[in-house]
């Protein structure tokens, strides 16, 4: 017999959860259907565990860069990672709990298996087959593995998580958001770490002003950056360490590698042939604004959709959805723009809106004017390493309105947020000059600058 269900999720991840609980809440009969473990990248491989890992090497940070200025002694800094990756892990065993009971109060089904589609309406799952009008992917993504010559002796992020010993010597390969985050945190943790990018730096979409930062950062007190660094192949010597080759001729020894090279989306198994959701040369679901499929009554959300992958995204968009579909709100959708993220590098990196260059290109040169300071953060202004904050505001038109902001520096993780309210809201450069600064702090630079 064929279940029935008003909505039916695939995949229990951030936007799956938010979604099917949403519909929960009006009422709707939901099921969630997840082939892993609850909570899906986010919480079991990605920013929650990263995030614990972040604070770890920021500890290590205070340690070894800044406590002996302040007279702080401390005898054994060692650290004992797999304590750090027990805790880690048993803090990521109790939210699965909290999930669940989220999903049980709000009269969710969770089915364990992998769903495929049977045709627009059904899906099965371990043999049982399950129908809903309304059926959600969200399904994720998965890493890009490179296609050179033993690109199997390397692991993914996932992989990073798996490891209970730091291993002495990392290479990663990428220039992406986890490539440096890892890097930071490996760096951070003890670990020899060296990152390899193809071109002249990493997050090189980001605005220059961040780019600037990361390097100067990275040169100073991060990992080993090799730039124009391709890899060709991989091999495995009889100690067990690696050798990474480089198209450049020159080799780079290392005990764990480490591929950061980008994600793929998860939709290769669900047999989508059997619907009419159509997916792009990526493999991408193609969506419109609503997050509706090519197919009538199936969505599509989060990273499999391509768009801005980050948890919040996957979760606004998802609720959106459930409020349009089970709340009588036609029109609830997702606005993608002004969207703030930050990334977990030491010092962090926030952003929100356009970088410089995509508002010259948007709005022409003659609208835009910038403004910019980089200085010592008070943090450090007693110790020998000085770690300096980069702040940039990107304004247009004679109004002045600020339509992205960027910065690296302690604190900028946490700064961001209201700021990207203010953005959000449309604020000008007279409205952040109108806001009288708190001092002293890293923040009141981005409402006093000249
Ligand atoms: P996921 O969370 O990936 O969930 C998809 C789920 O679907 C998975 O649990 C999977 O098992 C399941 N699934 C797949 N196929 C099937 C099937 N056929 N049947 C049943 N189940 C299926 N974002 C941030 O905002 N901040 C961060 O700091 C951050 N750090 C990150 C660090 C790393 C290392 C990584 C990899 C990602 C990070 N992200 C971060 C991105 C964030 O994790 C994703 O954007 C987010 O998890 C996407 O949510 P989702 O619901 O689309 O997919
Ligand atoms: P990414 O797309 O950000 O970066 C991949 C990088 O790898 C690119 O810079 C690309 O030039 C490089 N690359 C591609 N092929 C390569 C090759 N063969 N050799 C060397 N380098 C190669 O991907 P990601 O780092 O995997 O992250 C995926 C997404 O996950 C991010 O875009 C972000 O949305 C999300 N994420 C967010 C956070 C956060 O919010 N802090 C953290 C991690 C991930």
């Amino acid at each position: 017999m064929i279940e029935k269900y008003d909505y039916i999720a695939i995949g229990g991840g951030s936007g799956g959860i938010a979604s099917i609980n949403r519909a929960g809440m009006h009422g709707a009969k939901g099921a969630l259907i997840e082939s892993n473990v609850i909570g899906g990248t986010c919480v079991n491989v990605g920013c929650v565990p990263k995030k614990i890992m972040w604070h770890g090497a920021q500890m290590m940070d205070e340690m070894n860069l800044y406590a002996s200025d302040y007279g702080i002694d401390i005898p054994s800094k060692n650290l004992n990672f797999s304590k750090l990756v027990e805790n880690r892990e048993a803090f990521i065993e109790r939210l699965h709990g909290s999930y669940e009971n989220g999903l049980a109060s709000n009269d969710v089904d969770l089915i364990n298996g992998y769903a495929k589609f049977i045709d627009n309406k059904t899906v099965e799952v371990n043999g049982k087959q399950y129908t809903a009008d309304h059926i959600l992917i969200a399904t994720g993504g998965q890493s890009e593995f490179p296609t050179i010559p033993g690109a199997e002796y390397g692991i993914d992020s996932d992989g990073f998580f798996e490891l209970t010993e730091l291993p002495k010597r990392t290479a990663i390969v990428g220039a992406g958001y986890i490539a440096v985050e890892l890097a930071g945190v490996l760096h951070g943790l003890g670990s020899d770490t060296h990152l390899f990018v193809r071109q002249h730096a990493p997050l090189r979409n980001f605005d220059s002003i961040i780019v600037e930062g990361l390097l100067e950062t990275m040169e100073r007190e991060g990992a080993t950056l090799h730039t124009y660094a391709t890899p060709e192949k991989v091999e495995k010597n009889d100690d067990g360490s690696l050798t990474l080759y480089l198209e450049d001729g020159t080799t780079h020894e290392t005990d764990t590698l480490i591929w950061a090279i980008g994600r793929k989306p998860n939709t290769e198994n669900l047999n989508l042939e059997s619907t009419d959701v159509s997916v792009n040369d990526g493999g991408y679901i193609i969506v419109d604004e609503f997050q509706n499929s090519t197919a009538k009554g199936i969505y599509a959300i989060g990273d499999v959709t391509g768009r801005v992958e980050l948890t919040p995204v996957a979760i606004a968009a998802g609720r959106r959805l459930s409020e349009r579909l089970f709340n009588h709100k036609p029109l609830e959708h997702l606005n993608y723009d002004n969207i703030p993220t930050v990334v977990f590098t030491h010092p962090p990196i926030g952003t929100v809106g356009m970088t410089e260059e995509q508002a010259i290109d948007k709005f022409g040169e003659i609208q835009i004017k910038t403004y910019e300071t980089r200085f010592t953060a008070m943090h450090s202004s007693i110790t020998k390493n000085r770690q300096k904050t980069y702040m940039k505001l990107v304004c247009c038109g004679p109004e002045e309105r600020v339509v992205g902001l960027h910065g690296m520096g302690t604190g900028m993780d946490e700064m961001l947020q209201g700021f990207a309210v203010a953005i959000k809201m449309g604020a000008t450069k007279a409205d952040f000059d109108n806001t009288v600064a708190i001092h002293p702090t890293g923040a009141e630079e981005f409402v006093t600058m000249t």
